[in-house]
């Protein structure tokens, strides 16, 4: 996943002057943005079914998969140099970035220190498995403030239904001896689920998990759409079909839709899932969600493998999307080349009528270009494989994101969402048992209560919170102003 979707203090893109191209270089010069790099490059000690990198190995064929000092050098100098912002994110992701060995980190820090600017301080953040984590390990993450990211899929029966290692056995146990050595350190940390076709059926096992025995207050939900061919064979960025580990487009709404209905009565302010902040931020209008993927326009998270190579997006590290090497061109003319900026304005500018005419594109956006594989119902290419799941999810979430909304804006916490929807649930619940079995259920579906929400229902969680909504026409999501 790209950690460029955990970006909160990147500027709101430039936006091109009346589709003049000439002027794109002048108008793009981003006083920051966010490198990826793959210091060892696409290779792991796992073998997750899923992971997009692992046939990345083909595009450099015969290489030893380690960033070179010289490399390092001159990332660490050139991401410096090119910043004008007073702290500077600098992210390591793999394959397994911890596989270079804590030598290699221990210079990056040096190197820091060495081309730092007056004032300048650095966020170092690194993805990991978490599997070859140790004290000594932690110490040092504890020591420079890295913000780790650690990757689970859930409780182990689903964690270990792709995250595998060479020989095919679950990660699970590993895994979590890494996350508890984190929290022995006190290291920060923030854990990355990937939303794939099993785990997908289970969100509120999933994010219990997470929330109750994982222990984390931050969490970020990534769903896996492997793209292949007609013959189900690996396609990168070209196939049409997705992958039968793939979440399906509906299933993932209806993940986030029961996780954001668990949290959005029990745990605003309290835990931190990134789709919802990201979510809130767009019914805000603030301009920038905080995920790329959920921005108008993107370009300003670029990734850089271990040769030097840098590339578009950590999702588009293949030929087409190569910008150069930083041997030849310095990272910052790289990324404020006309090249790189037309990529992150065709995010805006190449979807098809159907989102344009969208009413929760101010929310969605098409999400990310490497998902938009599918016809729209007219016939336009160009259409987001998950479209159907963020329809369903944005269009769920419209009424109590309207409550958070008013809130902040009355300078009162986001939390009082919470007590909110308590009292309307037990409103509706009440009127439920006001209804009679026979009589139109309060819903509004039109159909008898005895048939809707009056329904007996032996075998649910008496927890969940009341449907409310289903069964009902979907209301359009109001028009914002600040999106217009
Ligand atoms: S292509 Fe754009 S939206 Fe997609 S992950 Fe990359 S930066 Fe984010
Ligand atoms: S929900 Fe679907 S139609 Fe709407 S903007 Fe997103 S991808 Fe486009």
């Amino acid at each position: 996943m790209s950690q460029a979707e955990d970006i909160t203090w990147l500027p709101k893109p430039t936006t091109r002057p009346n589709g003049e191209e000439e002027s794109l270089p002048s108008a793009w010069s981003p006083a920051g943005f966010h490198v990826l790099s793959k210091p060892t490059g696409a290779i792991c000690n796992l073998a997750c079914s899923y992971c997009f990198f692992l046939d990345k190995e083909l595009l450099y064929e015969g290489s030893r998969f380690r960033m070179s000092d010289d490399v390092l050098d001159r990332y660490i100098r050139q991401l410096i140099e090119s910043h004008h912002t007073p702290q500077v994110a600098v992210a390591w992701q793999g394959g397994e970035p911890t596989l270079m060995g804590l030598g290699f980190y221990r210079r990056a820090i040096e190197l820091q220190e060495q081309y730092r600017k007056p004032g300048m301080s650095f966020q170092n953040t690194m993805q990991t498995n978490g599997t070859l984590l140790t004290d000594e390990w932690c110490e040092f993450l504890k020591e420079n403030e890295y913000l780790i990211g650690i990757s689970i899929d859930g409780p182990a029966h689903l964690h270990d239904a792709y995250r595998v290692n060479k020989r095919g056995e679950g990660s699970f146990d590993k895994v979590m001896r890494g996350l508890r050595l984190l929290q022995k350190h006190d290291v920060e940390y923030n854990i990355l689920t990937t939303v794939n076709r099993v785990n997908g059926d289970h969100p509120l096992d999933v994010y219990r998990f997470l929330r109750d025995e994982a222990g984390t207050d931050w969490m970020q939900f990534i769903p896996v759409v492997e793209r292949v061919d007609e013959d189900g064979q690996p396609a990168h960025l070209r196939g049409t079909y997705a992958s039968e580990r793939s979440v399906q487009p509906e299933q993932f709404g209806q993940f986030l839709i029961a996780i954001y209905d668990e949290w959005v009565r029990n745990d605003v302010g309290r835990v931190f899932v990134q789709t919802f902040e990201a979510a809130a931020r767009n019914w805000m209008g603030l301009g920038s969600s905080g995920m790329c993927v959920f921005n108008e326009t993107c370009g300003l998270g670029v990734a850089l493998e271990h040769t030097g190579d840098l590339y578009s997006c950590d999702h588009f590290v293949d030929d087409d999307f190569r910008l150069g090497n930083i041997a030849d061109t310095d990272m910052g003319d790289l990324v404020a080349s006309a090249r790189q900026h037309r990529f992150g304005q065709d995010k805006r500018d190449g979807l098809p009528q159907y989102c344009l005419d969208c009413d929760v594109r101010f929310a969605c956006h098409g999400e990310c270009p490497k998902n938009r594989f599918l016809i729209t119902p007219d016939g336009e290419p160009g259409l987001n494989y998950l479209c159907a799941g963020f329809k369903d999810f944005f269009h769920h979430i419209d009424r109590p994101m309207n409550i958070i909304t008013a809130a902040m804006k009355s300078s009162r916490p986001a939390s009082d969402v919470m007590q909110v929807l308590r009292q309307e649930d037990a409103a509706f619940a009440s009127a439920v048992r006001n209804a009679g079995r026979n009589g139109p259920c309060p819903c509004g579906s039109g159909r008898k209560t005895k048939q809707c929400h009056g329904r007996p229902t032996p075998h649910a969680d008496t927890n969940a919170p009341l449907p409310v909504g289903v069964g009902v026409p979907r209301p359009k999501v109001g028009k914002r102003a600040q999106h217009d």
